[in-house]
């Protein structure tokens, strides 16, 4: 390690900035309390199940001793359903929407050694690179000129990819405007996966407009985390797990939690992010805006990926998202192209809210001519390498309406404000009118022939019950949706309610 990592390393962590959210010196996992609760819930009584699910359907987010209930639920057709109320929550609180986003890969430099990933620091087969601010934006534009409109970006932890370059990146990707067939495209949002920071630090990405900020625990499990983070920042448990604690005190609106699935035991996984949302609950008065799930997948330089003893089969990877489904059921659930077209197909219908499409991992694969996977300098290999047109028209064949929709963000329902909201089904009303604009935008400006053909029917379709829906005519809504929908024929863009 050169001597700028060594000091990078003892300045990062800022230990009073974890000691503040302890109680009695404690974090809110407690690993023997959530063995014994799994252990406690076996063999639930159909009838127990079944107050439960009703439970979740009026989202209402459940308590740990409900969801290790279900976590053991072995009846096939309970399973049934409890994926048909999964199905139901996402659809009472997001209606038939699907998000679509794109990452961008801005970093590989990394000073910690998680076992799992291909750019941690021991891996010496892996070409690292740093984009510069013109590179961004050259990735910016080539995912602009395909439509896209929301980006996850992501970054390896490293003194060179501090939170004053992620805060430039951010600046570098609002930057960008490209002409579009009709109008022209920019990145609305911008959402960022990195590593944990301090609240100094934090407020420099809220202050450059950062959208979600994403940190995943990979595995709650405290002695597993250990294992599986030898050294490195990464190594400190506790760091990581308030690391969205500091996001919200920092200001930032909208904070998604996830698990890397695959590492430790799925069941213990999924309680450990239900404790999460509580947690943030309680002190925040916010749950988890997003909840992220992947599955652990082959990574250049990493044992662990081929042979971890917790790796999660088919079957039980739709089980543990039935579970989060109805465990937390207000938050947006993603899925991302880690998985297979065809699982994405299964998983989608049992409560997924966003994924990503035409995704590249290699840093600068979107700009510059790259062959389609390149082990040596993206994190892990995908699975589903499909273009977002060919995403778009599989969901409108599904009968979901793809949303590019920001405007809930922008006009300020975020945070504590769209919980509410989307507790009472209130911001799917909002969203249904922003996701037709925006849908019908991207289709006049980025679909091709085939995708159009389809989306013509699914848009007739939603233009006809927002106009039977009271709730519109009471709000005197329609009127505006009107004359948005005209002036976005027209080539008018970024129209929003
Ligand atoms: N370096 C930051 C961190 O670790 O939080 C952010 C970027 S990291 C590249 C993003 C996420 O990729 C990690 O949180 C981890 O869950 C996931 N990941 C790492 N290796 C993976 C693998 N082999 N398969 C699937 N996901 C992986
Ligand atoms: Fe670095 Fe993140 Fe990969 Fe760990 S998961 S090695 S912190 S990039």
């Amino acid at each position: 390690m050169t001597t700028a990592e060594t000091e990078f390393l003892s300045r990062t962590i800022k230990r009073d900035e974890i000691d503040n959210y302890l109680i009695g010196g404690k974090d809110f996992i407690d690993d023997a309390l959530i063995e014994r609760q799994i252990a406690a819930g076996a063999k639930p009584q159909k009838s127990r199940v079944r107050e439960i699910i009703s439970k979740a359907m009026s989202i209402e987010r459940l308590d740990p001793e409900e969801t290790a209930a279900l976590l053991n639920v072995e009846d096939e057709e309970l399973w049934e359903e409890m994926a048909r109320a999964a199905g139901d929550i996402k659809r009472k609180v997001y209606d038939n929407r699907i998000v679509t986003f794109a990452p961008l890969y801005c970093s590989n430099h990394c000073v910690n050694n998680c076992l799992y990933c291909g750019f941690r620091t021991d891996n010496t087969r892996e070409r690292r690179r740093k984009l510069t601010l013109g590179e961004v934006r050259k990735e910016a534009e080539s995912l602009c000129k395909i439509g896209h409109k929301r980006l996850i970006m992501v970054y390896g932890e490293h003194p060179s990819s501090s939170a004053d370059y992620i805060a430039d990146t951010i600046k570098a990707v609002y930057d960008v405007k490209v002409p579009a067939r009709n109008g022209f495209a920019q990145i609305r949002r911008a959402n960022i996966n990195a590593a944990p920071m301090s609240v100094e630090d934090l407020k420099k990405l809220w202050k450059a407009g950062i959208g979600t900020y994403q940190v995943f625990q990979e595995t709650y499990h405290h002695k597993r985390y250990s294992e599986l983070h030898p050294s490195g920042i990464k190594a400190d448990y506790k760091w990581r797990l308030y690391a969205l604690h500091r996001a919200l005190d920092a200001g930032i609106d909208d904070v998604a939690i996830g698990a890397l699935f695959g590492l430790y035991d799925w069941r213990f996984e999924v309680m450990g992010m239900v404790y999460h949302a509580i947690d943030l609950e309680n002190r925040f008065g916010i749950g988890p805006h997003t909840i992220s799930f992947p599955r652990l997948n082959p990574a250049e330089g990493t044992d662990i990926c081929d042979n971890s003893p917790y790796m999660v089969s088919d079957d039980d990877f739709r089980k543990l998202v039935i579970v989060l489904r109805l465990s937390i059921p207000y938050s947006g659930m993603i899925i991302t192209a880690r998985e297979s077209a065809e699982m994405r197909r299964k998983i989608i219908p049992l409560g997924c809210t966003q994924t990503d499409a035409s995704t590249r991992i290699g840093i600068g694969a979107y700009s510059e001519a790259a062959e389609d996977q390149e082990s040596d300098r993206q994190q892990f290999m995908l699975g589903d390498t499909r273009s977002l047109d060919e995403v778009v028209r599989e969901f409108t064949r599904m009968g979901l309406i793809t949303s590019f929709c920001t405007a809930g963000y922008r006009c300020g329902r975020t945070g504590d404000k769209i919980m509410k909201l989307l507790k009472s089904g209130v911001e799917g009303k909002f969203c249904k009118l922003n996701a037709v604009l925006t849908y019908k935008e991207w289709i006049d400006d980025f679909a091709s022939k085939e995708t159009r053909a389809a989306a013509e029917e699914i848009i007739q379709k939603e233009i006809e019950q927002i106009k039977n829906d009271p709730f519109y005519r009471n709000k005197k809504l329609l009127s505006t949706f009107d004359d948005y929908l005209g002036r976005i024929t027209n080539g008018e863009r970024d129209l929003y309610i």
